[in-house]
This record gives C-alpha cells, sequence and structure tokens, in this order.
C-alpha cells in the first residue's frame, strides 16, 4: 500500500522499551475511589448516586447531559462515601461534581446483556453510548456520537506517536484479538468498507499480534497498515494524510472527507461492552520516566490517584522533578499527584532534571523559520506568537490559531527556545474567553430587546382598551351603544313573530 508524508513533525527518542518489558500488569482498586463527573469532550455527567448509597461495579453512577455527554459509572462496587466538588487537571479553577466510593472487595458486579456483533447498528450504538464510552486516545469524545455519521473508512489509530507512552503498544501486545473484533463492531456501525488498524514500524511485538489477530479475526475486513514513526503521526489529521493522501480542511473534520478514526484502546473498549456488556470502567496507563523506580503499563480503575498508580510503579526516585498527565510533548504539568484517573488519560510521567528546559533561557526570535517547517499544521508560528503577543488575537485565529494542535514540534525546533506552544495555548484560552463573554452579552441584547418589545406591546394594549372605555362612555358612544341596543331588541322581537 502506497503512503503519504504530513508537513513538518519531528522525529523523536522513543523510550517505550523503558515500560513495555513487563507486559500489562493489573493496579488494585485503592481504598477510595474518586470518580470525577467530567472525563469527557462535552458537559459534566449529573451524578446520579447518593452519599451512603451501595454501589455494584459497573452500576451508573453519572447521567450524561448535553449531545456530547457521556455516562460515568462505578470503576468498582461498595458504598459512596461523598458526591463533591472538585477540580479536574484539564479545567483548573472550575469545581466539578466527584462521587468517591468506598471500595469493598465483595460487592457485585453488573453487565449488560451481551449483544451479537452482527445486531443492528443502531443497537450498537446504542450500546456504547450504554456503556460510557469515549475516544481513549486522549480527546474523550463520545463514541456513540462520533459513530452516528456512515463513513467509508474507518481508522484504527495504533499510532502512538508521542515518547515514552507505551499503553497502545502494551495493549495491543496482549490483547490485539480484541482490538480487531472491536474494530469490525465499529465498522458495522459506521458502515465502513474499507477498516485499516494503523501500527508504528518501532511496534513490532504489537504489529505480530496485530497481523495474528487480523489473520484470525479479521474476517477479511481488516487491514494491518505500517505507518513510519514519525510525531505526530497519532494525530488524526496526520495518520489520515499518510494513509490517504487526504487533507482534513481546516476548520473541518475527518467526516468531511468520509473518514472515522478510533484509538485502538477504544476499540477494545467497544468490543467488551458489545460482547460482554462491559461499561468502560478501567484503562491502560503507562506509569514511566527517570522519576519512576519501575515503570509498567497498568490496567487501572477510573478514580485511582496519581499517587497510588506510581506507588504500584515502585513509588518515586531521587531523580524525579517533574510531574506530567501525558507525554513530554503534549502532557498537562500536574502540581501535585492527588488526582484521580479519567477516561482519557493514558499516562503518567515523571521526568528528571536532564529533561527539563532550563527556565529563563528565551531569546529572540531570530526568523529562521525553523517552527514552521516543523509544524503539522502548516502554520507559521513565529507569527501567530508575534501576533498573540500583541495582542492581535484575532489576526491570529485568521491566520489558523485554532488549527494549531498544540503539538509542541515549534518549541523543540525553536534555537531561540521560544515557549511558542505555551502562548499559543494562552491565546486560544483568551480567545474562547472574549467569544464567550460576546455570546452571553448577545443573548443578553437579545433578552432585553425582547422584553422592551413585549413591554411596548402591553402599554399599547392598555392604551387601545383606555381608548375603547372612553369612547365608550362619550355622549356619541351612549347614543350608539343605545341604538345598537335597540336594534338588539327589535331582532328578538321579530323572530319571535315569526310563523313556526
Ligand atoms: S504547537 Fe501548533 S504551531 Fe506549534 S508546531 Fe504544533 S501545530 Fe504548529
Ligand atoms: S524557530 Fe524560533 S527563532 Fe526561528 S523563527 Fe521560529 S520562533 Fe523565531
Amino acid at each position: 500500500m502506497r503512503l503519504h508524508r504530513f508537513h513538518g513533525g519531528l522525529a523523536l527518542p522513543g523510550h517505550k522499551a523503558e515500560s513495555t518489558a513487563g507486559g500489562l500488569r493489573t493496579c488494585p482498586a485503592p481504598a477510595l475511589l474518586r470518580v470525577p463527573m467530567l472525563q469527557h469532550a462535552g458537559e459534566a455527567a449529573e451524578p446520579c448516586v447518593v452519599a451512603g448509597e451501595p454501589v455494584a461495579r459497573g452500576q451508573r453512577i453519572g447521567i450524561a447531559r448535553g449531545a456530547s455527554g457521556a455516562d460515568v459509572h462505578a470503576p468498582r462496587g461498595g458504598r459512596v462515601r461523598a458526591v463533591e466538588p472538585a477540580e479536574v487537571p484539564q479545567l483548573p479553577g472550575v469545581p466539578v461534581a466527584h462521587v468517591v466510593i468506598e471500595v469493598a472487595d465483595d460487592a457485585p458486579t453488573v453487565a449488560m446483556p451481551p449483544l451479537a456483533p452482527d445486531a443492528d447498528p443502531e443497537l450498537l450504538r446504542a450500546r456504547l453510548r450504554d456503556a460510557g464510552l469515549v475516544g481513549l486516545g486522549g480527546a474523550g469524545f463520545p463514541t456513540a456520537e462520533k459513530t452516528a455519521v456512515r463513513r467509508e473508512r474507518l481508522v484504527v489509530n495504533g499510532a502512538e506517536c508521542e515518547p515514552w507512552i507505551a499503553c497502545d503498544d502494551a495493549l495491543l501486545r496482549q490483547h490485539a484479538d480484541e482490538v480487531v473484533l472491536g474494530a469490525r463492531v465499529l465498522a458495522r456501525i459506521v458502515g465502513a468498507s474499507v477498516v485499516q488498524l494503523a501500527v508504528e514500524d518501532s511496534m513490532g511485538e504489537a504489529l505480530a499480534a496485530c497481523r495474528a489477530a487480523v489473520e484470525t479475526h479479521g474476517g477479511g475486513e481488516v487491514e494491518v497498515v505500517v505507518v513510519p514513526t514519525r510525531y505526530p503521526e497519532g494525530g488524526e489529521r496526520q495518520l489520515i494524510q499518510v494513509l490517504t493522501g487526504l487533507e482534513v480542511p481546516r476548520g473541518g473534520l475527518p467526516r468531511d472527507i468520509g473518514v472515522v478514526v478510533q484509538n485502538v484502546g477504544t476499540a477494545r473498549a467497544a468490543w467488551r461492552a458489545v460482547a460482554l456488556g462491559e461499561a468502560l470502567v478501567e484503562r491502560v496507563v503507562t506509569v514511566t520516566g527517570p522519576g519512576v523506580a519501575r515503570p509498567g503499563n497498568f490496567v487501572v480503575p477510573l478514580g485511582t490517584p496519581v499517587s497510588f498508580l506510581v506507588a504500584q510503579a515502585g513509588g518515586y526516585t531521587p531523580a524525579a522533578k517533574r510531574l506530567l498527565l501525558g507525554g513530554p510533548m503534549m502532557g498537562l504539568a500536574l502540581p501535585h499527584d492527588d488526582v484521580p484517573l479519567g477516561k482519557t488519560h493514558n499516562c503518567v510521567l515523571v521526568l528528571g532534571g536532564a529533561e527539563l528546559r532550563a527556565a529563563g533561557d528565551e531569546m529572540p526570535c531570530i526568523r529562521c523559520g525553523d517552527c514552521a517547517s516543523a509544524c503539522p499544521s502548516r502554520l507559521l508560528p513565529q507569527q501567530l506568537l508575534w501576533q498573540s503577543r500583541a495582542g492581535r488575537l484575532d489576526d491570529a485565529r485568521s491566520q489558523g490559531l485554532f488549527d494549531c494542535i498544540e503539538c509542541g514540534c515549534c518549541d523543540l525546533a525553536c534555537p531561540s527556545h521560544i515557549p511558542l506552544t505555551q502562548q499559543f495555548r494562552v491565546a486560544k484560552n483568551e480567545l474562547r474567553a472574549r467569544d464567550a463573554a460576546a455570546a452571553s452579552a448577545e443573548a443578553a441584547r437579545q433578552r432585553f430587546e425582547l422584553r422592551q418589545q413585549r413591554l411596548e406591546r402591553e402599554a399599547a394594549e392598555r392604551e387601545a382598551k383606555l381608548a375603547a372605555r372612553k369612547a365608550a362612555a362619550s355622549p356619541e358612544g351612549v347614543a350608539a351603544a343605545l341604538e345598537r341596543a335597540r336594534a338588539r331588541r327589535a331582532g328578538a322581537a321579530n323572530d319571535r313573530n315569526e310563523p313556526g
């Protein structure tokens, strides 16, 4: 099969072997699980349990709200200790409801009745929704929503390009068969005639497992495609370009060119939701970096604190300097490790001092253009930087600021060590806040205008009634009323005298 190239990107040292050597390990449930109601792209779910209530593993504890919401289920059974607000790392400063569960080993498990994988596609899609399935690659978009439109091509994304993260690699080595079966379920739902399972050429063991699984379970539908290892190839747009040569239009979505991309972990979870009736209550997380004693890939109950998971990996080493949720390129820096893991969290990375760039070493831009050469979104980062620092945010927007996928390639390429990506995050947040304020001001203006119109209409109606009463009370009005009454009486008398 002929592959294509995407613009820019970087060849980075993988650091995958550090965590994949021991295979998939199981993280036991801690005594307390703190389950966030926001583990997906849309609105936070509404808790549907109360403190003191017993819960079973797999029981729904949060009800989806809004079009892009997702249900949340109890990762383990036990008793609800509290339903309380707390921050989630992706939304600092915004309180989100968390259901705190005291885990009991003897608590029951509930599951939905299994479905046949060749059941009606709408029935299968409804199952993904009922299982609370969201994209496990990081974006967290509800899978039922993402598979609502028919597409010709399904890409199952095993191209895990960010350094250190190896959860998909570890999952494929052990569960490629369920990934392939899940790919067929997803293909049935969207009606795809082309199904490609993309795996990087550096993932030898996972690749062999995928080929064997396709041989056994692929049914002639699923094709394994080996793609070169280059960051950020795991991005939806970049992977689509590599596989098809087509670019997703600016401001558009993969569906605009007939493609849907699902992560390998999502495909496996889809299979388990259909075949076993399992809700999404756990995921594979990589715990790695020079700051962790025994790096590995763990199956983790959702709601497990980062601190507990790091302890399962042998705890911190003296080298530990910085904690990230995600990889070194796109991960979120965590101020502490008392953070519960959710559906979209694929990696806990603990970096040492050697991996950190010294603060304050930024130098002026020398207009070398290296950032533009590295940008996979074909942007001009130096220009966006200048516009956003000068407060010309609308110019930055029109130059494609929102097409920036925050991959960090420009930062790494920049010889002046300018934190471009951070600047773009700030600029986007500022624009989003400004847009939200403008939308709310416009809604207030419309409400005010509607109120004014209502008040004016009511005043006009009152005036009309008053005028009518006044007219009725004038001498001419009284005479007209007497005349009308006389006419009514005469009409009634005529009716009585008419022969029956
Ligand atoms: S962070 Fe944004 S601007 Fe920088 S290389 Fe990535 S997509 Fe381009
Ligand atoms: S890479 Fe850095 S120094 Fe070069 S043009 Fe871009 S921002 Fe300027």
